[in-house]
């Protein structure tokens, strides 16, 4: 447990509709679109100390409507286009299935995964995403949740805090709660 109070917080990151457009189980490196203002958020954590980490529920796998590697080149395109923009993520954890599993959100396989293998301090990390699922995986956690680019018909439970945008709600978190 030391190891890990003394490890980087993490900003735990959904990828479709958070950081790029969600057009509906992605699995074409041609239809990634990096939201704007997701750059600048990327760098402005990383200048806070930040991992920042994508877990991801990719369950077009499970689905049969692409394969696992389709899934990598994918997170390969976003990182690239990150890139282009000079902003970068520090590793991506998915999970290709519909059920049955440990680590489709809002269960915290992924995370759990994630903290192991980085050293991360969960005690001290933060959830950004578009779902109630991605909301209920930071109340799992015992982490705060801020839902960004809120759809019509949420039904997670109450985020800390609602954002337009990704770059609004890494502000909101960084001036308000890690501040
Ligand atoms: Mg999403
Ligand atoms: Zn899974």
């Amino acid at each position: 447990m030391s190891e890990t109070a003394r490890g980087k917080p993490a900003a735990f990151l959904d990828r479709d509709g958070t950081l790029m457009e969600d057009s509906g189980f992605v699995g074409d490196p041609r239809r990634v679109r990096v939201l704007d203002g997701v750059a600048p958020a990327l760098i402005a954590l990383a200048d806070a100390g930040f991992a920042r980490i994508v877990v991801t529920n990719q369950s077009g796998v499970a689905r049969g409507f692409f394969g696992e590697p389709d899934v990598v080149i994918v997170n390969h395109a976003l990182k690239d286009e990150l890139a282009v923009r000079g902003a970068a993520v520090d590793a991506f954890y998915y999970c290709t299935h519909l059920q049955g599993c440990e680590c489709r959100k809002p269960l915290p396989g992924l995370v759990l995964r994630a903290v192991a293998e980085h050293a991360l301090d969960l005690r001290r990390s933060v959830m950004f995403g578009d779902r109630g699922g991605d909301i209920a995986l930071a109340h799992n956690l015992g982490i705060p949740g801020i839902l960004v680019n809120e759809l019509p018909g949420y039904d997670g439970p109450p985020p800390l805090h609602r954002a337009r945008s990704l770059r609004e709600g890494v502000a909101f978190f960084l001036e308000s709660v890690h501040a």
